[in-house]
């Protein structure tokens, strides 16, 4: 049943067991609309027997894509607004986002890019716009932060992330190279030394920010990649969607951030779902988003609690919105612990 190479078609994915028969004429009208692609890592860990599986979830398409709500929009983040020249997204001052492609070795049915990735994408960036996304960051001295995603970046070749990290190492005030990618879980057996080699630049600290969402994302294949990079002096960070019906239960959550910081991943981000079109079946509520995150406080270590955000619609950039554990209360505070109980600060005599 395992695939050798990823399934494309919805075709495919019927003769790989993952849709029925009876459900190919309506994969056929999503998979029209929004690309498809699973990666044999992930096609050989779908459950079968699970009709909720949280992998098939997140990757095998669903008719319910079809449906779009009056509150989606193509470009939920707002790159577009933040787009000075074609591949760079400059939203923050220090940092900005190079999309050198828009390709992904999985198409992730939540995308909040589904719009610009796939084969009917934006593509990769051409040599030209290349150069002048280069000049861009070349003449923005501010800009400390380069972070690239896409697409995932990681499905570029090693000669082309080598010449990629070459032309940040020519730029000084660049310290930071951050790659975003979903490739050490999708696709493990891509990270090998060419890779690794690849992503080093003299002068520049490498951060790889991972891409998971649930804990059997993390297979062995999958934490030897994360080791191999980390071996190599690469940092690594995580990031994850909160999404109903994946992970969107404590002890699913918890086993998660766990699976990170056992694999010397720092949890990082944890997103409140983007108003993406056709990805409402996705979506909870803020205040659920909350409670479940509060019910990490106290139940798993430090090291495990990520920073639940929300990409403001409109390109106004992320807001950390976590429970808070304190408030005002007339002149001093009142602080609630992992429990719930509350106490005054400072306290009384
Ligand atoms: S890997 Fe990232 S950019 Fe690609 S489909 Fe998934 S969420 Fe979108």
């Amino acid at each position: 049943m395992n695939a050798i190479r990823p399934l494309r078609t919805p075709a495919e994915l019927a003769e790989a067991g993952l849709i029925a028969p009876e459900e190919l004429a309506g994969i056929e009208a999503v998979a029209e609309r929004y690309a498809v692609a699973i990666s044999p890592a992930m096609a050989g860990l779908i459950d079968r027997s699970d009709p909720n599986d949280p992998i098939a979830r997140q990757f095998v398409p669903d008719p319910a894509e079809l449906t779009t709500t009056p509150e989606e929009r193509d470009d939920p983040i707002g790159d577009l607004a933040h787009s000075p020249v074609e591949g760079i997204v400059h939203r923050y001052p220090d940092r900005v986002l190079l999309k050198a492609v828009h390709v992904c070795p999985v198409y992730c049915r939540f995308c909040f890019r589904r719009e610009m990735v796939g084969p009917q994408g934006l593509g990769t960036l051409s040599p030209e716009a290349m150069d002048k996304a280069f000049a861009y960051i070349a003449d923005h001295l501010e800009i400390w932060e380069v972070i690239l995603t896409g697409g995932d970046p990681l499905v570029l070749s090693p000669r082309r992330l080598a010449e990629i990290m070459q032309r940040l190492s020519a730029i000084d005030h660049v310290k930071i190279v951050r790659f975003h990618t979903r490739v050490p879980v999708v696709e493990p057996e891509r990270v090998d030394e060419a890779l690794i080699a690849a992503l080093k630049a003299s002068g520049k600290t490498v951060y790889v920010a991972l891409h998971a969402n649930h804990p059997r994302e993390l297979t062995p294949e999958a934490r030897a990649a994360c080791a191999r990079l980390i071996d190599s002096g690469i940092v690594m960070i995580s990031q994850s969607v909160l999404l109903r019906g994946i992970n969107d239960d404590p002890d699913t959550l918890a086993a998660l951030m766990r699976a990170f910081v056992e694999t010397r991943v720092k949890p990082y981000y944890l997103h409140h779902p983007d108003l993406a079109p056709g990805t409402s079946h996705f979506r909870l509520s803020i205040e659920e988003g909350r409670a479940l995150v509060a019910g990490l406080r106290g139940r798993i270590s430090g090291l495990c609690q990520p920073t639940y955000i929300l990409d403001i619609p409109g390109g106004h950039g992320k807001a950390v919105i976590g429970p808070d554990a304190i408030r005002e209360n007339g002149g001093c505070h009142t602080v609630a612990d992992f429990r719930g109980g509350e106490h005054v600060y400072p306290p009384e005599g």
